[in-house]
């Protein structure tokens, strides 16, 4: 920790099975949480329509990404419906150091490495109210044809299996209360006796009664 910061930035973690609607509530989170930074993960899939390059992700090839494994420059990669994305450790570090709080928007796989590596974050799970809404959701966004909602929904079973070890499960049945969980959680963990210990200083006055 540099020397300006009282406490550490902490990392929120945040995964879910496609279309749990992990984004858009990230998106909210960042937006009505003040200071919480949104992760800038690198990626090998293509810019979609009105992405930038270092906003949304740090767009990269195949070999650029396979470059930054063996110089062992990611705290976590994973390969996602083809693609593969990951978080520079470098960007972990910095945001601890500097006490500026980070959101991952992460899938599970890239959550379980951190997990295992012992990398300190506060891990969240978001869920839609049961399978059949997520069914639901798949099929209503109208983005994918059958084969690969099929494909998604066994990929969520897989997912859903991991939820236990996560600190946090958020259901996300209607939107606005979702967030409210979701702010709350950054509230709660923000004011843990650990990262907040340094304010009692304020209350040591010497020779007062
Ligand atoms: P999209 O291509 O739709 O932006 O993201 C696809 C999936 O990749 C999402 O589940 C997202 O959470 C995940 N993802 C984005 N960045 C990273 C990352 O840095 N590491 C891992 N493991 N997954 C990521």
């Amino acid at each position: 920790m540099s020397e300006n910061n009282l406490r550490e930035g902490i990392l929120f973690v945040v995964s879910a099975p496609s279309g749990a609607g992990k984004t858009s509530l990230c998106r909210e989170l960042i937006d009505s949480v003040p200071d919480l930074r949104q992760s800038i993960s690198f990626t090998t899939r293509d810019k979609r329509n009105g992405e930038q390059d270092g906003v949304d992700y740090f767009f990269t090839n195949p070999e650029a990404f396979q470059r930054m494994i063996e110089k062992q420059l990611l705290a976590e990669y994973a390969e996602v419906h083809g693609n593969y994305y990951g978080t520079s450790l470098d960007t972990l570090r910095t945001a601890a150091e500097d006490g500026i709080d980070l959101l991952l928007d992460i899938d599970c796989q890239g959550a379980a490495q951190l997990k295992k590596n012992d990398q300190r974050g506060i891990f969240i799970f978001i869920l839609p109210p049961d399978f059949t809404e997520l069914k639901k959701r798949l099929y209503d966004r109208g983005t994918d044809n059958n084969a690969v909602i099929q494909h998604r929904l066994e990929n969520a079973e897989q997912e859903i299996m991991q939820a236990p070890w996560y600190d946090y499960l958020v259901i996300n049945d209607d939107f606005n209360e979702a967030n409210e969980r979701l702010k709350a959680i950054v509230t709660a963990e923000r004011c843990r006796m650990d990262r907040t210990k340094y304010l009692l200083k304020n209350f040591t006055v010497k020779g007062d009664k």
